[in-house]
C-alpha cells in the first residue's frame, strides 16, 4: 500500500512550487493532476511515471469529487508514491480536505504540501497587495461559486459591509451577480475591483475598474480568473510589475 502526497502546485508560474512538492513529483510513481497544475511540472517526474488528468472546469465537474477520491484511492492500492496535484492550495477551495477523509477512511497513509494560494499571489504578481498597512486590516477568501437556489444565498453578503479586501475565486461567470450584491450592501459603485485571469502566467492580463463597470469591462477574459474588490486594488499604479504594459 502506497501513500498519497496531496500537493499544491501553486497559482501557474512553475517557480511557485515549493522545493517539497518538487521532491515528491520526482519521486512519484503515479501523478493525478488538475486542470489548473501548471503541466509543466509533469516534465520533472522520473521516466515511467503514470500520469492521470483528472480536470474539473470551473462550473462543471468533468469528474464528480467522488469518482477522483477513487482514482486516487484505486493509485494508492497499486503505487508506493502517489501525488495528487492541485491548483494553488489544497485547502483553499481544493477540496483536498475530503480527499484525505476519504484516504483515512479506507486506511491509506497520506500528507498534505501547502502550495502558494492563487488569492493572495495572482493579485501580488497584478501588483495589488491583499493586506495594505493603512487602507486594510484584514482579507477574505470567497467563493464566487456558490450554489443558486432562488432565494437563498450561501454567502453572507450582509458581513461584507467592511472595508475588507475580498477576493473571489471561480466567481468570473457570476461577476455582474456579485458586483450587484455588493452595491445592494451598500457598497459605492464607484468601489475599485480588478479582474485578474491566468495570473502569474505569461497570459496574465488584468481589468481594472469599479463595482459599477467591472462586469462589462472584464466579462470576455479567459478563465482562470479572479476577482478582488477593495482599496487596495488602487496600488496595481505603483506596485505593478509583472505584466507587460
Ligand atoms: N486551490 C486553488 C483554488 C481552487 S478554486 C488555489 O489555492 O489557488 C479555482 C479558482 O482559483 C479559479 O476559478 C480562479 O478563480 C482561481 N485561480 C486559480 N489559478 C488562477 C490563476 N492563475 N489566475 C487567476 N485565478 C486563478
Amino acid at each position: 500500500m502506497g501513500k498519497v502526497y496531496l500537493t499544491g502546485a501553486g497559482p501557474g508560474d512553475i517557480e511557485l512550487l515549493t522545493i517539497k512538492a518538487l521532491r515528491v513529483v520526482k519521486e512519484a510513481d503515479v501523478i493525478i493532476y488538475d486542470r489548473l497544475a501548471n503541466p509543466d511540472i509533469l516534465k520533472e517526474a522520473k521516466s515511467g511515471c503514470e500520469f492521470v488528468y483528472v480536470g474539473k472546469e470551473d462550473s462543471h465537474h468533468t469528474l464528480p469529487q467522488e469518482e477522483i477520491n477513487e482514482v486516487i484511492y484505486q493509485n494508492a492500492l497499486k503505487y508506493e508514491n502517489v501525488v495528487r496535484l492541485k491548483g494553488g492550495d489544497p485547502f483553499v477551495f481544493g477540496r483536498g480536505g475530503e480527499e484525505g477523509i476519504y484516504l483515512k477512511e479506507r486506511g491509506i497513509r497520506f500528507e498534505f504540501i501547502p502550495g502558494i494560494t492563487s488569492a493572495i499571489a495572482v493579485p501580488q504578481y497584478a501588483g495589488i497587495p491583499v493586506t495594505h498597512r493603512g487602507i486594510t486590516v484584514s482579507f477574505r477568501v470567497v467563493t464566487g461559486h456558490e450554489s443558486t437556489h432562488k432565494d437563498h444565498s450561501q454567502i453572507p453578503w450582509e458581513n461584507y459591509k467592511t472595508d475588507d479586501t475580498i477576493v473571489f475565486l471561480m466567481g468570473l461567470h457570476r461577476l455582474k451577480h456579485i458586483a450587484q450584491k455588493l452595491i445592494a450592501i451598500g457598497k459605492p459603485k464607484e468601489y475599485p475591483v480588478a479582474v485578474i485571469s491566468r495570473g502569474t502566467t505569461k497570459d496574465a492580463k488584468t481589468v481594472v475598474g469599479t463595482l459599477g463597470t467591472i462586469w462589462e469591462l472584464a466579462k470576455d477574459l479567459p478563465t482562470p480568473a479572479l476577482i478582488v474588490v477593495g482599496e487596495v486594488v488602487k496600488l496595481r499604479d505603483q506596485l505593478n510589475w509583472f505584466e507587460e504594459e
